[in-house]
Order: C-alpha cells, then sequence, then structure tokens
C-alpha cells in the first residue's frame, strides 16, 4: 500500500510516475477522472496528435532473428487517451498505462512525459536471446 502523502488534488495511480502540475476535469483522466490502471505500462514517441482526447503512440523494439543472428526492427502503434493536463504534443516521449477500453481501440491512457526525443531514436529495447 502507498502511503497518502501526495498532494490532495491528484490521485494516486500506483504508478511510480510524476504527478501532472496541471489539473484537468477529464473524467479519463487517470489523476484527475475515475480511470483506473492495470496491466502493462509501456514506453513510445506520440506520433499525432491529431484526434481528440486522443493520441497515436509509436513503440520500435528489435526482435531477435535466430536464422539471420541478426535483430530486425519491430514498431507497434497504439491509440492512447491523452489526458489534458499532460499537455502532450508530437514528438514526446511518453509514458502509457493499460486500462479498460475507453473507446473501441483504446485501451490505453497516458500517465508521464518523459521529455523531448533526442533525434536518432533512442531507447529502443534489445530482446536477447
Ligand atoms: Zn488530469
Amino acid at each position: 500500500m502507498t502511503t497518502k502523502t501526495r498532494s490532495a488534488k491528484a490521485r494516486d495511480t500506483g504508478l511510480d510516475v510524476r504527478l501532472p502540475k496541471e489539473t484537468c476535469t477529464d473524467p479519463k483522466c487517470p489523476f484527475h477522472g475515475h480511470i483506473k490502471v492495470r496491466g502493462q505500462t509501456i514506453e513510445g514517441v506520440v506520433v499525432s496528435t491529431k484526434m481528440q482526447g486522443t493520441v497515436v503512440v509509436e513503440r520500435t523494439l528489435l526482435h531477435y532473428v535466430p536464422k539471420y543472428e541478426r535483430y530486425e526492427k519491430r514498431k507497434s502503434r497504439y491509440m492512447v487517451h491523452a489526458p489534458p493536463c499532460l499537455k502532450i504534443t508530437e514528438g514526446k516521449r511518453v509514458r502509457m498505462a493499460e486500462t479498460r477500453p475507453l473507446a473501441k481501440n483504446v485501451s490505453f491512457v497516458l500517465v508521464e512525459n518523459l521529455g523531448e526525443v533526442s533525434l536518432p531514436v533512442k531507447g529502443e529495447e534489445e530482446v536477447k536471446s
């Protein structure tokens, strides 16, 4: 159990993330609404913010192919709900957490802004055999 020493404004999500400085009135915000997170947390890069309240997050990972003894680059895209208090723009590294399905294709919510991407996209996870 976590102690209730954090600021009364933001709800404790149970994740080890920086709390947003702003507050919002979004009911689907994990800090100021009533969305509970459980399951996976994933890091990625925001590639599109054209939808209302939802962003597209892409993550790349290296997958080892034993036959060629090399890595292949894989990527996957997630539609992620973006609460307004996090102030997410395109090109930001973010952390998202799994929630119940919020829409047909949305079952993740952003929980942390990890800042700007350093230009050659770093942080690619290596999957060693
Ligand atoms: Zn919020």
